[in-house]
C-alpha cells in the first residue's frame, strides 16, 4: 500500500509502498477513505515534539473496515468507521471511571518492543503513530480504536470528527462543560478553535469571542458561532476581551499551543472563570501566571482530545451534523490526493486555511 513516510525533520513526507501486517485478534483493518491533516502531525514534523523514525503519521481518519480479527466483535467487514486516538482498554481505572481517553492502554496499544507492523521495501521498521497512522491507504488498529458510524454520511466529512472536532468541540462540552449562557473566549481560529466555538455554540454560550490574527479566519469563526471577533494583532487581545466584558469571559479556550496565548487566555478569564487550554505547548516550555490569581478561583486546565468517550461522542456529533447543527463541510479548506500531502502541511505552517483532507480513490 502507499503510505506517507516521515523520515527527517523538516523535510517532505516521502510517498512510499509499504508494507502492513495482517490483523492481531483484537485488531481491524480499515481502507482509509480520507483524513485530515491536523496540527499535532505538524509538531512531529517539525521536531517539536521527538518521536521514532520513519513513522507514518496521520490520526484524523475515517473509512471502511477491510478485515477483522478472530476475536473482534464490534464490527465486521463493509462497516463506515471512524478511528481515534483514544483507544481505550476499558478495564483500567481511569476507563471504569469513565474517563477512557485518559486510558493506561497497558496491554493494548504496541511498543517498539513488540515486532514492526509496517515496514518498507527494504524490510526497515517504519513505525506506528497513536497506532493510526492514517497517512496511508489502510489502518491496523485495535478495535477499541474506531467507532461505528452511519454509512450515508461521507466519510471526508466524518474523518474530521477523528480529532478537529471531537477535540474542540469536547473541550467546550466535556472538558470546560460550558454553561448556557455563560461567555466564552477562544484563541486561534484554525480546525480546533473553529470547532471550540461551534461547541459553546452548541452548550448555549451567550457571548463567544473569536480571536485571532487573520482576517479571513475571524469571517469564518462568525460562521461557527463566533457573536464577536478580535484582532490580535490589532492591540492586546486580553484588555479587549476583558473591557467587552467588564471583567473576563467564564471559559477562554487555548488552540494554538504557544506559551504566550495560554498565559493569555488565563489572563482574561473572571473571577471563577476557566482557562482551558487545547494547543500543544511545545515540550520543556513553561507556563507563568500569578498565583494570588488563584484566590479569586481562576482555573488553569488541559484537555486531551476532548476529554471524549468518543464512541459515545462521535455519533452524537454525527447527528448534529446531519440536523444542520454541527458544521462540517466549512471546516474543509481543500481535499488532496495522497500525492500532495505535503502541499497540505504548508497550508498548515501558513495558518491560512481550516483544514486540508487527504481523499483516497
Ligand atoms: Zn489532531
Ligand atoms: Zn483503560
Amino acid at each position: 500500500m502507499r503510505a506517507a513516510v516521515f523520515r527527517e525533520v523538516d523535510k517532505p513526507l516521502t510517498i512510499e509502498e509499504i508494507e502492513l501486517d495482517a490483523p492481531g485478534p483484537q485488531e481491524v483493518v480499515v481502507r482509509t477513505a480520507a483524513t485530515g491533516i491536523c496540527h499535532s502531525d505538524l509538531h512531529f514534523i517539525e521536531g517539536k515534539y521527538p518521536i521514532a523514525t520513519p513513522i507514518v503519521l496521520g490520526h484524523e481518519g475515517a473509512g471502511v473496515v477491510e478485515a477483522v480479527g478472530s476475536a473482534v466483535r464490534y464490527v465486521q467487514p463493509g462497516d463506515h468507521v471512524i478511528t481515534c486516538n483514544s483507544i481505550f482498554c476499558g478495564r483500567c481505572e481511569r476507563c471504569l471511571r469513565g474517563q477512557p481517553h485518559l486510558c493506561a492502554k497497558e496491554g493494548i496499544t504496541r511498543t517498539d518492543a513488540d515486532p514492526p507492523r509496517l515496514r518498507d521495501r527494504s524490510g526497515e521498521r517504519i513505525h506506528q503513530f497513536t497506532d493510526l497512522s492514517c497517512f496511508a491507504e489502510k489502518m491496523l488498529t485495535h478495535e477499541n480504536g474506531v467507532v461505528k458510524i452511519d454509512p450515508s454520511v461521507p466519510l471526508d466529512r466524518a474523518a474530521l470528527i477523528g480529532c478537529g472536532v471531537m477535540t474542540g468541540v469536547g473541550a467546550a462540552l466535556n472538558t470546560a462543560r460550558v454553561e448556557p449562557g455563560s461567555t466564552v473566549a477562544v484563541i486561534g481560529c484554525g480546525g480546533i478553535g473553529l470547532n471550540a466555538i461551534q461547541g459553546a455554540r452548541i452548550a448555549g454560550a451567550r457571548r463567544i469571542f473569536a480571536i485571532d490574527r487573520v482576517a479571513g479566519k475571524l469571517e469564518l469563526a462568525r460562521q461557527f458561532g463566533a457573536t464577536d471577533t478580535v484582532d490580535a494583532s490589532a492591540g492586546d487581545p486580553v484588555a479587549q476581551v476583558v473591557e467587552q466584558t467588564g471583567g473576563g469571559v467564564d471559559y477562554s479556550f487555548e488552540a494554538i499551543g504557544l506559551k504566550q496565548t495560554a498565559e493569555q487566555a488565563f489572563a482574561m478569564i473572571s473571577r471563577g472563570g476557566t482557562a482551558t487550554v487545547i494547543g500543544m505547548i511545545p515540550v520543556g516550555e513553561k507556563i507563568e501566571i500569578h498565583g494570588a490569581e488563584l484566590l479569586s478561583e481562576k482555573k488553569l486546565q488541559g484537555s486531551l482530545m476532548g476529554s471524549n468517550r468518543f464512541r459515545i461522542d462521535m455519533p452524537v456529533y454525527i447527528d448534529l451534523y446531519l440536523q444542520g447543527r454541527l458544521k462540517l463541510d466549512e471546516l474543509v479548506s481543500q481535499t488532496l490526493p495522497l500525492e500532495r500531502i505535503n502541499e497540505g502541511l504548508d497550508a498548515l505552517r501558513s495558518g491560512e486555511l481550516a483544514r486540508s483532507v487527504v481523499v483516497f480513490d
